[in-house]
């Protein structure tokens, strides 16, 4: 990094991929880094949803590495015992009808959870869980920020990455560079409902996941058939347009369109213990990809999944990239 730019201390907001993999490598430049995270832990939408007797991965199911960069990542996770192949007996549901599915990508899930490589990544970086930034104020050429839930922290920033879903950047962008607010308002992300279900009177299912076309539902999967998994909980994802339309649904209502679906689709839903999830930004972003955004005149960067084509490869891309971007500053 090059002093005379005076980028010594940076604020990411958010701690999914993106902002996890934005700050190692921001700290491996010797810039010092502080990541401010809303939830209890780290991975944003890697996630995994666990109750007292059962798991089930209830954000990103899998994911798939195709740059050279983000294999040589995947292989150090695999390595490190943080994600491992997923070899699932596929089908598809289209028209109808069921038939296999004959994709030969290569699919990854994180071991033993979905958040797994996001724990791995967050290793040795400061990190301030429950931290919701509020409010970003640019004073005497310096970042302020404001916490939901402290006072306002009284460290000073150099520069600021948001690596939040585009509606959550847009809301702090407000007021400030309209080069930034014109993208993140630009980008159309979508809502996902999401349930998570044991199915006691179903029998004899002939998969391990399925993706479903023209129905309400998307996809399906058995969360026991990931490595270091068990059990027999189902993960269910609404499509992204049935969910976008019904996004306000209550969990009940949305739960029993959910189940009407899966009953014409041949499943026993009897006696099932469901739990749902309302996921409102959960997949979609700009309609032509950037990559990621670095405002160097005011000190402010964007990256995230919804800028650089979706997926958890395009979030870890745009934050990698941001970081190497703000290296040749
Ligand atoms: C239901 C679902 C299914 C998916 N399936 C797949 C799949 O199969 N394969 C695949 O590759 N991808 C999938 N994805 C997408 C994948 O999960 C994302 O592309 C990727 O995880 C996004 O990472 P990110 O770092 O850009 O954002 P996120 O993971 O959303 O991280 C943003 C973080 O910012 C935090 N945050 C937001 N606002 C604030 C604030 N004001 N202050 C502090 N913190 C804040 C959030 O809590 C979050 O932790 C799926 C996503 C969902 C929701």
């Amino acid at each position: 990094m090059n002093s005379s730019k005076a980028i010594n201390r940076v604020a990411i907001i958010g701690s999914g991929i993106a902002g996890l993999v934005c700050a190692r490598e921001l700290e491996s430049q010797g810039v010092s880094v502080d990541v401010f995270e809303k939830s209890r832990g780290p991975s944003g939408r890697m996630s995994t949803r666990r109750a007292q007797d059962w798991s089930a991965d209830h954000g990103a199911q899998y994911f798939t590495a195709r740059d050279p960069r983000f294999i040589e990542e995947v292989q150090s996770w695999l390595q490190a015992g943080t994600a491992a192949i997923w070899e699932p007996t596929l089908k598809v549901y289209e028209a109808k009808t069921w038939r296999e599915s004959h994709s030969q990508d290569i699919r990854y899930v994180g071991t033993p959870h979905m958040n797994s490589p996001g724990k791995h990544l967050a290793e040795g970086l400061t990190i301030q869980y429950e931290s919701t930034i509020s409010q970003l104020e640019r004073r005497g050429g310096k970042w302020h920020l404001q916490c939901s839930e402290a006072n306002e922290i009284t460290t000073p920033y150099d520069f600021v990455v948001l690596a939040t879903p585009a509606p959550q950047a847009s809301a702090l962008l407000k007021g400030f560079d309209t080069r930034a607010t014109d993208i993140a308002e630009s980008a159309q992300m979508k809502a996902c409902w999401t349930m998570m279900a044991n199915f006691p009177n179903q029998l004899n299912v002939d998969f391990d996941a399925a993706f479903i076309n023209q129905e309400i539902i998307s996809w399906i999967c058995q969360n026991g058939s990931k490595p270091m998994r068990q059990g027999s909980t189902w993960t269910i994802h609404g499509s992204p347009n049935w969910s976008q339309d019904h996004v306000e649904l209550s969990k009940e209502d949305a739960q029993e369109q959910m189940v009407q679906c899966l009953t014409s689709l041949g499943f026993n839903c009897e006696g099932g213990n469901i739990s749902m999830h309302r996921w409102r930004y959960a997949s979609g972003g700009l309609e032509n990809s950037i990559g990621f955004l670095a405002l160097q005149d005011i000190g402010l960067g964007l990256c995230g999944d919804w800028l650089n084509g979706g997926r958890v490869e395009g979030a870890w891309l745009s934050g990698f990239n941001l970081a190497l971007a703000l290296k040749k500053i």
